[in-house]
């Protein structure tokens, strides 16, 4: 009934139906086979239908019909996300949303931009340059992930050293939203009214179009950093983002994972037992930074500007980047994500003396509230949940904030606790609770 109302209301709308059971269960799925604990939850659900809007007036429709029906409607944008956002676990309608993707403006004087919500961050990127901006976060996947899909179901990756996440104040400046009704409104927020849309995996609006503060683009150059103790290289990554060198982009692999880590063309593999340090830095901290590092017992293995090397960018061997990498030689490997409290390595040698080898771990700098700080995302040998809560306890005991990427709703995999003001934007714009349903706990319990 709905893919025969979609028709007859746009002839131009592309369906994917049940005659395309392969195509319709990919669009149904995304990367959450990172997490043992979500493949059982997930893998049976599938959409009955997914339609591809390519223009806001397209997406009005779908969102229209699937009001007057009361079919559930998830939206998708690349399904490059690592929880299982974009899976349908009430079925129903996807909307992929690829095809919405102009950069409708960019503000000479203040470099605001107003993207729609399908566009690939990459390509964003490349229409920006010439007018010598750049967008300020992305995930490790910009060559692949929408913008409307990292602001819904993302939080934040190369950039977060300067930018902090995606929802710190200032990072998402307003949004344009189809509401699902049986009389969709097309509403245009400010960057207060779109705060509770911002990271809630679609539950509450379909992002049409979002303007963004931009910054301005840089040269990178990536910069491969090998220790041999890995203290000293700790201490290196724990102290750099408080000198004035400005960077973009700071991890640091243990040395079992910098090992097995495929790397750019030019750029050694590390030698055994060799820690190393990936780093996005300006050009203008290179007469500073190599010195700076060997103080500390950090040798220059590789340096190339981003873009002009062959093979793999750095910005691929980081963030989740360095989980995927890992999982395609190694079975049964999971991960977790942690803000670690400082000083940093106190928390890890408690891990490591009760969790030894099978935490490897892998370090990112990020801003938090506006202090530098070291996330990390350790890789995990999996053991089975009981395992897994005994450590995420142990964590939390130690002091680290965990962003458990096992869970499945919303508040889960962060704060942990309701947010009222993302139940309060879905009950005004799905009041019938249809978009993405299953993903927002407060929505649940209310
Ligand atoms: P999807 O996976 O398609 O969607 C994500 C969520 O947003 C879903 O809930 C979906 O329903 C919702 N959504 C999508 N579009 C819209 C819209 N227009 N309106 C409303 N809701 C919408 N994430 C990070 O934050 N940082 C990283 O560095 C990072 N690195 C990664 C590395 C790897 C190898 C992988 C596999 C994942 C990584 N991720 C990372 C997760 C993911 O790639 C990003 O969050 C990405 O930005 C998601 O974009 P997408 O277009 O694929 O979104």
């Amino acid at each position: 009934e709905l893919a025969a109302e979609l028709v007859h209301q746009d002839p131009g709308l592309e369906l994917v139906g049940p005659d395309q059971p392969a195509e319709l269960q990919r669009l149904s799925h995304d990367f959450h086979d990172y997490s043992p604990v979500l493949v059982p939850l997930f893998q049976d659900r599938r959409a009955q239908l997914a339609v591809r809007a390519r223009t806001v007036e397209q997406v009005q429709v779908v969102a229209a019909a699937c009001g007057r029906l009361a079919v559930p409607l998830t939206v998708r944008g690349a399904g490059t996300g690592n929880y299982g956002q974009c899976v349908p676990l009430a079925g129903g309608v996807v909307l992929e949303l690829t095809g919405l993707d102009r950069l409708r403006a960019c503000d000479a004087e203040t470099g605001v931009v107003e993207v729609e919500a399908g566009a690939l961050m990459a390509a964003v990127d490349q229409q920006l340059a010439p007018r010598g901006r750049a967008l300020r976060l992305m995930p490790s996947t910009y060559r692949s992930a929408t913008i409307g899909g990292f602001v819904a179901g993302g939080s934040g990756g190369i950039g977060s050293l300067r930018w902090g996440f995606l929802r710190d104040p200032g990072n998402l400046l307003g949004l344009e939203v189809v509401t699902l009704e049986p009389e969709p409104r097309l509403l245009r927020l400010d960057a207060t009214g779109s705060a509770p849309l911002n990271h809630a995996y679609g539950t509450n609006g379909i992002l049409t179009a979002l303007r963004l503060p931009t910054t301005e683009a840089v040269p990178w150059q990536q910069l491969v950093v090998g220790f041999d103790a890995w203290d000293r290289a700790l201490a290196a990554a724990a102290a750099l983002p408080a000198t004035a060198l400005v960077l973009n982009a700071l991890s640091l692999l243990e040395a079992p994972i910098a090992a097995r880590s495929p790397w750019p063309a030019g750029c050694p593999a590390a030698a055994a037992g060799e820690h190393r340090l990936l780093l996005l830095a300006a050009p203008d901290t290179l007469e500073v930074l190599p010195s700076w590092l060997a103080e500390r017992g950090g040798i220059l293995r590789w340096q190339a500007p981003q873009g002009q090397s062959r093979g793999l960018p750095l910005r691929e061997l980081t963030w989740n980047h360095t989980t995927l990498h890992w999982r395609a030689q190694q079975a049964g490997w999971t991960y977790l994500q942690m803000l670690l409290p400082q000083p940093e390595a106190a928390c890890l040698n408690a891990l490591r003396a009760r969790w030894g080898e099978d935490l490897l771990w892998h370090l990112e700098a990020v801003r938090q509230q506006g202090a530098a700080r070291l996330a990390a995302l350790p890789l995990l040998r999996w053991r089975g949940p009981e395992s897994l809560a005994a450590l995420l306890a142990h964590c939390r005991e130690l002091g680290a904030f965990v962003f458990n990427p096992h869970v499945v709703t919303v508040e889960d995999g962060g704060l942990g606790v309701v947010d009222a003001d993302q139940v309060a934007a879905k009950a005004a714009y799905d009041p019938a609770g249809l978009l993405n349903p299953g993903k927002l706990r407060g929505w649940l319990e209310r």
